[in-house]
Formats: C-alpha cells, structure tokens, sequence
C-alpha cells in the first residue's frame, strides 16, 4: 500500500472513453489499496484550439489572459474525471491549481512552482478520497492564475509527489515509455527498461517531448521515484528513471537520439572582437526573459570575430528587434537569422568512458551529405545544428550507426 501520483496526458483522456478508462485504472489501484492522486492535462488538441482562439482576437495574446483562458482546458478534464470516478463509486474531489493553491511566480506562460499547500490533499486522501487535480497551472501571490509552460502537467505531477513524498509517480502517456528516440520518427526505436536522471533531463532539454524538463528537474532535486507508461496497456512496466548507474547492467554507450525543431538560430557578423561583447549581445536578451540555447563565438580576424545563437523560434522575431539596433551601436557588419533548423543531439552517460563518439556522429551526417552548422558538446551528449529538412534523416542515420535498433 502506497501513495501514488498518477498522470495522464491529453490523448490518455482525449475522449469520454478514455477518461472511463482511466477512471477504471484508478478504481484497479484504489482496490488494491493505495491512496491515489491524480492529475490530468486538457483534452488532446484542446490547448492547441484554446491559444489558436486567443490569436484570433490579439495576435500576440496578453500573457495574463492567455493563461486565464488555457487552463479551463484541465479545469474541464479534472471534472469529467472525477465524474467518471465518482460514477464507479468512488469517493473523489477535483481540485484547480488555485483551488490547492499551487503557489507559482508570476512568468505567466512559464510560471515556476514556488510551493504546495498540501493540507487538503492529505485530509482527503485520509478520509479516503482520489483527488484529482488539474495540471499546467498554479496561481502567483497576487492570485492570478498561471500556466507551467507546454507539456506543464508533468511538472505538476513529478511537484505533487515530492511535497507529498509519493512512493511513486507515474507519467501515463500514449507510448509505453521512453525509447531511444521518437518512435514516430523512427519506427525502429526500443522502449528503455531504465534511464538515468542525467540523460533524461538532457533528453528532455534536447527536445524529447515525452516529459517535460522541469518535471525531470523536480524529480532529481527531490528523488522523486518517476515511471512512465502507457495508458492503452494494462500491464508493463514502461521506463523508470534511475538515478544511479547500474553498474552490474551492460550500459549501452548511447542511450538516445534527441531532437528539436522549435528553434532558431541569430548570427551577427563583424562583430568587434574585444572584452564584454557577448555581454552587450547577450545581456538584453536575458533582460527580455528570453533564454539562449547554443552559443558560438568564431576565432577572431582582424579584430573582428562572429557571434551565433538559438533561441528558441517563438522568441525569434523578438530577438532580432532587440539586436538590430545593438548590432548598429556596437557597430557589428549584420544581423543574420535563419528559423529553418533543427538541432539533432547524442545523448548516453556511456560516453564520458567512450572516445570517438563525436567522430562517429560526425562522419555518418557527413556521408548523407548533411552540413553541420553548430556543434556543442557536454561530458554525456554531442548536440549539432542543421538544416531542418535534414533532421530527420540524421536521427535515423545516428539511431542506426550507434546500434540503438539492436536489442541491448
Ligand atoms: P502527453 O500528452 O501524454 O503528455 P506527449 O505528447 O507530451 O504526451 O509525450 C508523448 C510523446 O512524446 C510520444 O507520443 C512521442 O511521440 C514523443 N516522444 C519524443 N521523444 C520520445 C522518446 N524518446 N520516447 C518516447 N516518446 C517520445
Ligand atoms: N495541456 C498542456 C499542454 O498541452 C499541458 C500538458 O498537456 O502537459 O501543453
Ligand atoms: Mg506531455
């Protein structure tokens, strides 16, 4: 007997079917005897339809009212479940981010949790009740209501269990774990039995939309015990995230290929070449709340030097209003961007005992003919910048080339 916190995202409760199904998984826990949270996303496709209602009206939606509007999405899914529940004859409440108070910044769209108030959660998990929250949003001091940012129901999840120091937390999804790359891009990708923390944070970061970064932040910071399964299947045990390295397991060198098209990448060239450019660059940026991914600075000629990085494609057109005119005061040649690429990252901890990982991801992209526009490295991941049409290509190329289609 345990408490579990359980989530499910919007195709696992993306019709009145399958909200009576995940009503019935609950029911299967419930008798089992464990105390069982729920938190649930908005309908598959509904937050979509919510913000493309908003740019409907306002173009650039007001930020505070976005997040008024999108999180009715969850606020309807923690009722209907809680209805599906009540109907198998369960005793269940649904709670909203602000009705447990989910305290929250005030970075409406991005907002972070800043704390929990747990007290009536416990009162009715004790009095014997399945809670069911909404997930994706919290409230700030003020009071208003804000949104965790695209795929924010994970880091409810994950951000419930640790204040309620859950036995476990369980990511239902549509696929029935975390494989070695998108299974919809390559249908040859595994289900991993484990992964480590540190490579799914950088799975995460890198683009591998399966759990949200700040849910796999949460779950380190708090040792957070994180599964994620399927919601179609009854049994299997999906992919649990480990937080030390099996040494007795035959670690494979690389355990995945993530990528991301979402972003955009700035070049500035001619820029002068001498102490505190990439802080004149760089700082009103950070200024507009707009963060940065790869950076690169090119050796520098004649006194002047290049200066590239991404930022991700929502914030693209923002930030070359913020350089233009920088680039002029500083007297750099020009601002250059382009919004067509994608970054293809190597992901393993196998690779800080492994050489000639790079040179192996580097030589397959080069035989496809695929130019490589920026690279950056770290002790367990190579991330590389290219053309997006190439991108899919070049995960199937490096999820072949490093074995990851072969049974472990
Ligand atoms: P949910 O609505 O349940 O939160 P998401 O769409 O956010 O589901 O995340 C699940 C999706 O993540 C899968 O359908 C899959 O296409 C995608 N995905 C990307 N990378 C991976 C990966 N390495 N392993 C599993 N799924 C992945
Ligand atoms: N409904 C939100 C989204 O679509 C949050 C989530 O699903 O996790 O991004
Ligand atoms: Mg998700």
């Amino acid at each position: 007997m345990g408490l579990i916190v359980q989530k499910y995202g919007g195709t696992s409760v993306g019709s009145p079917e399958r909200i009576k199904n995940v009503a019935r998984r609950v029911a299967r826990w419930r008798q089992e005897g464990h105390q069982i949270v729920v938190v649930v996303s908005a309908m598959s496709g509904e937050t979509n339809r919510l913000i493309a209602l908003a740019k409907e009206i306002q173009a650039q939606p007001d930020p505070r009212e976005l997040d008024v509007m999108v999180s009715t999405g969850e606020q309807v899914t923690i009722a209907l479940v809680a209805m599906a529940l009540i109907d198998l004859g369960l005793k269940c409440r649904s709670y909203t981010g602000g009705q447990v108070r989910i305290l929250t910044d005030s970075a409406f769209t991005k907002a972070r949790i800043s704390n929990i108030d747990d007290l009536n959660l416990r009162r009715d998990l004790r009095d014997g009740y399945v809670v069911v929250v909404a997930g994706f949003q919290g409230v700030d001091e003020a009071g208003n209501i804000t949104t965790l940012g695209r795929g924010g129901s994970d880091t409810t999840g994950v951000a419930l269990a640790a204040t309620l120091a859950a036995d476990e937390c369980q990511i239902y999804t549509d696929v029935d774990g975390v494989y070695t790359t998108d299974p919809r891009i390559v249908p040859e990708a595994r289900r991993l039995k484990t992964v480590t923390f540190e490579e799914m944070l950088e799975m995460a970061s890198l683009g591998s939309k399966v759990l949200q970064i700040r849910s796999v932040e949460f779950a380190g910071k708090y040792k957070v015990k994180l599964r994620v399964l399927s919601s179609f299947e009854e049994a299997g045990e999906g992919t649990l995230i480990t937080f030390e390295e099996d040494e007795k397991m035959e670690q494979a060198t690389i355990s995945g290929i993530a990528f991301n098209r979402d972003e955009a990448k700035i070049t500035i060239l001619g820029v002068p070449d001498r102490p505190g450019i990439a802080y004149q660059i760089l700082g009103p940026v950070g200024d507009a709340n707009i963060d940065v991914d790869m950076i690169v600075q090119n050796v520098g000629h004649d006194g002047l030097t290049d200066f590239s990085f991404t930022v991700h494609r929502n914030d693209y057109s923002r930030v070359l209003e913020i350089l233009t005119p920088i680039a002029l005061h500083i007297k750099a040649r020009e601002v250059q961007g382009g919004n067509r690429i994608a970054k293809v990252s190597v992901v393993g901890v196998g690779m800080r005992s492994h050489a000639g990982i790079a040179s192996t991801a580097f030589r397959t992209l080069a035989e496809e003919g695929i130019n490589i526009q920026m690279i950056s490295t770290s002790e367990i991941k190579i991330s590389i910048v290219i053309d997006e049409k190439y991108m899919e290509l070049a995960v199937r190329v490096l999820h072949k080339v490093f074995g990851l289609d072969q049974p472990s």
